[in-house]
């Protein structure tokens, strides 16, 4: 089954084909760090890990880049308003510099716990300066340009496809739009490239251009550091659905006018994590951080609590809803210990699996089964990354008593390289020598058909805390729970 992606400038749901064979480059927007990134911008995060997991799931070599912004993201959407590093950095009384730092390292460290794998680019605005520049003078070449004096706009009345993205109504927006939010700007859908510094203040972070001193807008960073690192066209875009309507459609302008072409083939977007039904948000003082969970929860039991919701649906965060995760990645954990500390003596199945086509019709039988279940969980997480669907196939195996617990342990190893729940560090409980030694005693008793010996050696072995099982496929052994 084919990768299957919703891509949100066709509405549909494609076939996902990349543009360069079996490379794939995703750009995603990053955080803006002024503060602690709060649970919803994670759980967009953990949205984007797990897609770049099911690319590699499906062989795919993905460059992941992400933007770290750290400077020009203002307060409103309309080009008005601070910017959000220099007023953090005013409220704590630091630098810009050491407040976007300091919360760029809270950030990774975030991500880390959630085990989001670090993008393998993650780049800042103030470090592209110079790019965003030359875009700037790009696009002024080409005629999309103008300059007032709070700075040099985009036009967005030249560009015919504006706002395809978000399936804009752009005559009405421009029609209804109230007041000019910023004098000057001749469309209201028109936004900054290059803000200008305005005359007697001193911004901490501001940089001479042609137009003179200042700072880059917003979207210009993504424009230029996706172009940098993954060239004018590349597979995938993704971020929160909120970037729809401004971010990325004014991405596309930017990119659209100075490259000629929509910068991504696919634009994924994330739903929004609520708490108590409502979009958790910074300016709604709503907010859960990471550390705030860590008392009470494991952070993976966010990550979990992600699983079962479909990227598409909004999910609600309540302290039942953490605890149903938390519990279940608990049982999880349990499961996969006992399938890892199971000994199949007489299977041998672990080292089958590892090498599938081998002769022997149980193991013919148990392959196949192997075989159906990774099919299955393949088509649900290539179904647009249908991770409900997912776990529920993972608990199916966990209860299926038809499978033997060496390659249940495997399956579920190789389903956590979608999920990312660490499932390869839990560690088995090792049998001792002396259990071991016992139970090759008793397989010599019950092939002489010695069944006293044998059931006195399983009641010794039980006494250790171990318990066989004699099934028809040979005898397993598991610590008792
Ligand atoms: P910001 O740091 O505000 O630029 O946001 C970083 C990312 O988090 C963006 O991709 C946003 O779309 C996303 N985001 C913000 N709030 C939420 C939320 N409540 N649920 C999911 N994603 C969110
Ligand atoms: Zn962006």
């Amino acid at each position: 089954m084919p990768l299957r992606l919703y891509n949100t400038l066709t509405r549909k749901k494609e076939t996902f084909r990349p543009l360069r064979d079996k490379q794939v480059g995703i750009y995603a927007c990053g955080p803006t760090v002024y503060w602690f990134a709060h649970l919803g911008n994670l759980r967009s995060y953990v949205f984007e890990d797990i897609l770049r997991r099911v690319l590699e799931y499906n062989d795919y070599k993905v460059k992941h880049v992400m933007n770290i912004t750290d400077v020009g993201h203002l307060t409103s959407d309309e080009d008005t308003g601070e910017d959000k590093i220099e007023k953090g950095a005013r409220k704590e009384g630091k630098s810009a510099r050491e407040i976007a730092d300091f919360y760029t390292e809270a950030f990774f460290k975030d991500i880390e716990k959630l085990n989001i794998e670090k993008p393998r680019i993650t780049c800042k605005a103030t470090e592209h300066i110079k790019e965003q520049i030359n875009l700037v003078k790009i696009l002024e070449k080409k005629g999309f340009t103008y300059q007032i004096s709070d700075g040099v706009y985009f036009n967005t009345s030249k560009i015919t496809e504006y706002g395809r993205l978000a399936k804009l109504d752009v005559e009405g927006l421009r029609a209804g739009a109230r007041v000019e939010t910023v004098e000057g700007k001749k469309n209201s859908t028109d936004f900054a490239l290059w803000k200008l510094t305005p005359p007697g203040v001193k911004r901490q972070q501001e940089w001479d251009s042609p137009w003179g001193k200042g700072f880059p807008g917003w979207h210009l960073e993504c424009s230029a550091m996706s172009q940098k690192y993954l060239g004018t066209q590349f597979d995938i875009h993704c971020g929160g659905i909120d970037h729809i309507p401004v971010h990325h459609t004014n991405e596309i302008a930017q990119s659209q006018a100075a490259y000629g072409e929509i910068p991504a083939k696919y634009w994924i977007h994330g739903e929004f994590l609520l708490i108590d039904g409502k979009k958790m948000a910074k300016s709604d003082a709503n907010i859960v951080t990471i550390e705030n969970i860590s008392k009470k929860f494991n952070p993976l039991a966010f990550r979990y609590l992600n699983l079962t919701a479909h990227y598409h649906s909004k999910l609600n965060l309540t302290w039942e809803s953490m605890e149903g995760a938390q519990n279940a990645l608990d049982n999880l954990y349990e499961a996969t210990r006992e399938f890892k500390s199971t000994a199949d003596f007489n299977l041998g199945l672990g080292k089958l699996a590892d090498s599938f086509g081998l002769a022997g019709k149980k193991t013919r039988e148990t392959l196949k089964k192997f075989r159906e279940y990774k099919e299955e969980f393949t088509e649900a997480v290539n179904d647009d990354l249908d991770t409900p669907k997912a776990l529920g196939i993972a608990w199916k195996l966990i209860g299926d008593e038809n499978i033997p617990a060496s390659l249940k342990s495997k399956l579920l190893e190789d389903f956590d390289r979608v999920f990312g729940l660490k499932l390869k560090d839990i560690k088995p409980i090792a049998i001792p020598e002396e259990v071991k030694k016992m139970f090759k005693e008793r397989a010599k008793a019950r092939k002489e058909k010695d069944w006293v010996k044998s059931d006195e050696l399983r009641q010794k072995i039980e006494n250790k805390g171990w318990l066989l099982e004699d099934t028809p496929r040979g005898t397993t052994v598991k610590p008792k729970k």
